[in-house]
């Protein structure tokens, strides 16, 4: 069943809960994370909501902050690694605009040991996307709209879910 899984709701202060962020699984049980809270505790909330991570071959992050970003290292790490044991198959797709995607780029690059970024642009992709741009994830076509942030360049998207009701992501935009 098609379904949203919250793993967090939490501002960037937060303690006791987690960053905002959440999984779209549609009817095949296929993923779409979206966003990555601000640490490796995303992968303490996979296992939670009974999320194998080698599933996830799909993530959106929405912009630069770290309470959404900086999961993103430990998820690249540990699937990196995965792909090294043989267990992740096929590709992960990472979208985003370009300010965020030259972080991620950056970040792997100067925090992780060569060992550990072997499959950089081989089978993880990070994928630069563009206002009104529509892309195919899953089974949803996804627009990626710049929603006019007053802070920094922040994207959300708009998509039909499969029951027909349109989902809209605006990011953390007050
Ligand atoms: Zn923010």
């Amino acid at each position: 069943m098609e379904k949203i899984i919250v793993l967090g709701t939490g501002t960037a202060s937060v303690i006791e809960n987690f960053n905002t962020c959440f999984v779209l699984e549609d009817s095949n049980k296929e993923y779409l994370l979206v966003d990555t809270g601000g640490g490796n505790r995303i992968l303490g909330q996979f296992k939670k909501a009974n999320i194998d991570l080698t599933k996830i071959h799909n993530i959106f992050i929405s912009h630069k902050h770290i309470d959404h970003l900086f999961g993103m290292l430990w998820i690249y790490r540990f699937v990196d690694l995965a792909m090294q044991k043989g267990t992740y198959e096929g590709i992960l797709n990472i979208y985003c605009h370009g300010e965020v995607a030259k972080i991620i780029r950056e970040q792997i690059h100067t925090l992780l040991r060569k060992s550990q970024q072997q499959f950089i642009d081989k089978r993880i992709f990070i994928n630069i996307v563009n206002n009104h741009e529509k892309v195919k994830i899953l089974n949803y076509e996804l627009e990626f709209l710049d929603i006019i942030s007053k802070s920094d360049k922040q994207y959300g998207f708009k998509t039909t879910l499969n029951n027909g009701k349109t989902l809209a992501f605006l990011g953390d935009e007050p």
